[in-house]
C-alpha cells in the first residue's frame, strides 16, 4: 500500500494559555501543502514492525512517529501479522510543517485499511492525539482551525488557490525550546477570527495580511535566517509571508506562479544556508482523503 503523508503551514499560530499539565493552549490555522512524505506499508510474518527510512539521520525504532502509530495500532487491535514501512522523506525534519506527525496519521490510516480495522473518524482521532498533538489534524488536512492543544478541530473552506514558496534554512529549531521560551504578555496575538471570516468568504489578500505567528517572537531572534530570508521573500514580490509552526521554515504567498518560480530561483541562487526552497501549493481536505482512502492512487493506476 503506497500513502502519502503531506505537510502542513501555519498562517495562523496564537498561544492563548498554558494548562495545568505544561501543555500550551492554541488557535491555529493549519493548512496542508503539497510536499508529501511517500509511506509503503506491507504485512509481513515475523509479528514485527520493521521501519526503514530514506534519511539516515532519523531512528527506525519506537522513537520515529510512523513507528510509534503501527505499534499502537498493533497492540490496541492484536494484530498478530509484522508490518514493513518503508519512509521516503521529502518533508524537511524539524522544520515546522508536521512530518513526522504527518508520517503518523498515514500510517494509521494504511494499517487501519491494511488490516480491515473499520475505524470511525472518531476513534482514529483518539488514536491520534496519543502520538502527538498534531497528528488529529494530519488525518483531516486541508483548511482547518486546530484548538485546545492542537487536536479540536474545526474544518474551514478550502483556501484559494494561490502559489505558496517555503524555504527552510538550514538550522535545528527544538518546539521545546520555542514553547519554554514564549513570553505570552510581550508578544503580538494575531487575528485568528478575521483570518477565519477571510478564509470563509475566500477573501484571499484577508488571509495574506493577517498572516501571523506568536512563535516567531522566540525563533526570529534566535535564528536570524528566518527574518532574512522573510525580507528576501518580500523583496522578490510575496503579498505576504510568515514562519511556520515553531519554525525555522519560512513561506511565501506570492500573486502568481512565474512570481513564485523567480523567487524560488533567486533565493536558491543568493542563499547557500537553505537546506530546500520549494514552489509549492494548497491541498484540498478532498485531495488529501482521496490519498488516504486510496482513490486517487486506484484512479491513477486505472489510466495507466
Ligand atoms: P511540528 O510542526 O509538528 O512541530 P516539525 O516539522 O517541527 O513538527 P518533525 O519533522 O515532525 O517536526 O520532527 C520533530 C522530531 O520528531 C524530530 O526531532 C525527529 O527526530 C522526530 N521524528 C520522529 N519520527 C519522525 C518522522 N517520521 N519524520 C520526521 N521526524 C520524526
Amino acid at each position: 500500500m503506497n500513502l502519502r503523508a503531506y505537510a502542513k503551514i501555519n498562517p495562523g499560530l496564537d498561544v492563548t494559555g498554558t494548562r495545568a499539565d505544561g501543555y500550551h493552549e492554541v488557535r491555529m490555522i493549519m493548512q496542508t501543502v503539497d510536499l508529501y512524505d511517500e509511506i509503503s506499508l506491507e504485512a509481513c510474518g515475523g509479528g514485527e514492525i520493521i521501519c526503514s527510512c530514506s534519511r539516515d539521520d532519523l531512528p527506525c525504532d519506537d522513537r520515529n512517529l510512523a513507528v510509534r502509530a503501527a505499534s499502537l495500532l498493533v497492540k490496541q487491535f492484536d494484530i498478530s501479522s509484522g508490518v514493513k514501512i518503508r519512509l521516503n522523506k521529502n518533508i524537511p525534519v524539524a522544520a515546522g510543517l508536521a512530518g513526522g506527525s504527518s508520517d503518523a496519521a498515514a500510517v494509521l490510516i494504511g494499517i487501519s485499511r491494511l488490516f480491515r480495522l473499520n475505524l470511525r473518524e472518531g476513534e482514529l482521532a483518539r488514536l491520534a492525539v496519543q502520538i502527538g498533538a498534531d497528528v488529529p489534524y494530519c488525518l483531516m488536512g486541508g483548511t482547518a482551525l486546530a484548538e485546545g492543544i492542537g487536536e479540536i478541530l474545526t474544518p474551514l473552506p478550502d483556501l484559494p488557490e494561490c502559489p505558496i514558496v517555503i524555504a527552510k534554512p538550514a538550522v535545528s529549531v527544538s518546539t521545546g525550546y520555542v514553547y519554554q521560551n514564549l513570553d505570552l504578555a510581550k508578544t503580538e496575538h494575531p487575528d485568528i477570527d478575521g483570518m477565519q471570516r477571510a478564509i470563509g468568504a475566500g477573501d484571499l489578500p484577508g488571509v495574506t495580511e493577517r498572516l501571523g505567528n506568536v512563535l516567531e517572537s522566540v525563533s526570529e531572534p534566535a535564528f536570524p535566517a528566518i527574518r532574512e530570508v522573510k525580507k528576501n521573500l518580500r523583496e522578490h514580490g510575496a503579498s505576504g509571508v510568515l514562519m511556520s509552526g515553531s519554525g525555522p521554515t519560512v513561506f511565501g504567498i506570492f500573486p502568481d506562479c512565474a512570481a513564485a518560480e523567480c523567487a524560488a530561483d533567486e533565493l536558491r541562487r543568493s542563499r547557500s544556508d537553505l537546506e530546500i526552497v520549494s514552489v509549492t501549493r494548497p491541498v484540498k481536505r478532498s485531495t488529501v482523503n482521496d490519498y488516504h482512502t486510496g482513490e486517487q492512487l486506484d484512479d491513477r493506476r486505472q489510466t495507466q
